[in-house]
């Protein structure tokens, strides 16, 4: 069973589910006397139900991401392959984090009665997702050759400039001996950094 769509022009700051006795909907705060208080049903209408608690409590998990995501300060992506690397260093430690979460399951009070041991399947669900996307994001890696590629941009910025120096050195009439160990060291340089 899901939580029934929300009527037309319905304010999520409401239960708003249909009265039983009379017309309208209910107007008591959205996820009213239950665990979910801001989102869901209120109590009365069924918003502490296993089924509805879920849906509301997964509700309210990605307002509040959708939050801190807003709060993000989110510069464009200019180098998608950098992006990528950079993604499978954050979704290896996030899988990290939830490893070392899961690996404390010697810490017995933490999943005692029933609400521990719906913790310990939700934690060991993220743990699984989270392995999950490190394969799919180290796969693509993997698959775009990405360190080859991202190598083979720099060689090529370090041809433009090199070609942008050998330009100059002409303008300026150095050629010979001189030129060559300008253009030597400036490679060497641009190939350390
Ligand atoms: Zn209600």
């Amino acid at each position: 069973m899901t939580v029934p769509p929300e009527p037309e022009g319905h304010d999520s700051r409401h239960c708003g589910a249909r009265k039983r006795q009379g017309e309208g909907t209910c107007t008591r705060p959205a996820g009213w006397g239950t665990d979910h208080a801001g989102h869901g049903h209120c109590k009365l209408h069924g918003g502490s139900t296993t089924d509805q608690g879920k849906a509301a409590r997964a509700a309210k998990a990605e307002a509040q991401a959708r939050t801190a995501l807003a709060t993000l300060d989110v510069q464009p992506v200019d180098n998608p392959l950098v992006a990528l690397r950079l993604l499978a260093g954050q979704a290896v430690a996030w899988q990290e984090a939830l490893a070392a979460c899961v690996n404390r399951l010697g810490d017995r009070f933490r999943y005692e009665g029933l609400a521990g041991g719906e913790q310990l399947r939700s934690e060991i669900a993220l743990y699984e997702r989270a392995m999950d996307r490190c394969g799919q994001i180290l796969g693509l890696i993997a698959k775009l050759n990405i360190d080859e590629r991202l190598a083979a941009i720099s060689e090529q910025q370090a041809d433009v400039v090199i070609a942008a120096i050998d330009a100059a050195l002409a303008h300026a009439g150095i050629n010979g001996p001189a030129a060559a160990e300008a253009k030597r060291v400036a490679a060497h340089r641009l190939r350390s950094v």
